[in-house]
């Protein structure tokens, strides 16, 4: 079975393990476990389940398919396979690498979610035939990943390319400062994510905001979310036009800043959050334009993410080949 290696997607809710064919990136045979105890134990059980039914569907033991990839929602010390911050998983200074090589005596490879999906629209989607590519995702958090001359570039400690922990201020004074799942105030990621734009509409809702958006949910802040922001903007509403020139402007802003500074001949936007809101897009590609340096933008194209949820397994599996 040497064509065939095995990719994990580990996220805060699921464990996803496929086989994929080395050749042509083609999912051979794919199992998706919930987890329903998050303790490092646990999880690995599961996913060291997942990848043993994945090997035998496609008639093979694990360990003789290589090295097993796994992509995880958090920081990751990739030489190491020691995961230092999983937000979702609850998770600090685990050293998952080991725990899983124990589990399936197989040797493991353990990186950042983004890095694996980068890499996977690198080998099979969006970035393919290129080289040097900026790699930003923004769903329900917010996270980047860099390839330079083809490689995937991890950094010191395998935690580079997160853009979504890189500090901003947002222009208009009235916006507050806003604390990220990763415990620092005023990241990216605290006021462009799915999860942290519905948290605070939610707020605003409660607070007296005169807007279209309440009406959307039907009276219910519980319901609050970017589409919703996204609905009340083609409306022509006052506050959704405010809060997506001011999400564009940060989103935009960050990932003209990283072109800068990396000079990728390709940048990839995915994530189902800003994927799904083509008014937000549009803006952000707009703020882009504006202030991204001229020398870098020359030659430089876009592209929406091609593999959506498959990109992580994909990537995972194919990371050591
Ligand atoms: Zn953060």
């Amino acid at each position: 079975m040497a064509g065939i290696a095995i990719g994990v997607d580990l996220g805060g809710t699921n464990a996803r393990a496929a086989a994929v064919d080395r050749a042509t990136g083609a999912i051979r045979a794919v199992r998706k476990e919930r987890l329903a105890d998050r303790s490092p134990e646990a999880v690995v059980e599961v996913v060291a389940r997942t990848v043993r039914e994945v090997a035998s569907a496609v008639g093979a033991e694990p360990r003789g398919l290589g090295t097993v990839g796994i992509g995880v929602a958090g920081q990751c010390l990739g030489s190491t396979g020691v995961v230092l911050n999983a937000p979702n998983l609850g998770w600090r200074d685990v050293a998952l690498g080991s725990l899983l090589e124990r589990a399936l005596s197989q040797k493991v490879r353990v990186a950042n979610d983004l890095s694996v999906a980068a890499w996977g629209e690198m080998r099979f989607g969006a970035a393919r035939g290129f080289s040097d590519v900026l790699l930003v995702f923004v769903g329900s958090g917010v996270g980047g990943a860099v390839i330079l001359g083809g490689r995937l570039h991890e950094g010191a400690r395998g935690v580079g390319g997160e853009v979504g922990h890189v500090k901003v201020r947002p222009s208009r004074p009235e916006t507050k400062p806003r604390r990220c799942g990763c415990g620092a105030v005023g990241c990216l990621e605290a006021y462009t994510s799915g999860v942290n734009i519905a948290a605070r509409v939610r707020e605003e809702l409660a607070a007296g905001a005169a807007t279209r958006v309440r009406e959307i949910v039907q009276g219910d802040a519980g319901r609050a979310s970017a589409a919703a922001v996204e609905e009340a903007f083609g409306r022509g509403d006052a506050y959704a036009i405010a809060l997506w020139e001011e999400v564009a402007d940060l989103l935009g802003t960050a990932v003209a800043n990283a072109t800068t500074l990396l000079n990728p001949a390709r940048v990839i936007l995915g994530g189902g959050m800003l994927l799904g809101c083509a008014q937000l897009l549009r803006l952000v590609r707009q703020r882009f334009d504006a202030q991204v340096s001229a020398s870098a933008a020359m030659g430089l194209s876009f592209e929406r993410a091609h593999l959506g949820d498959d990109a992580g397994v994909i990537g995972a599996a194919l990371l050591d080949g």
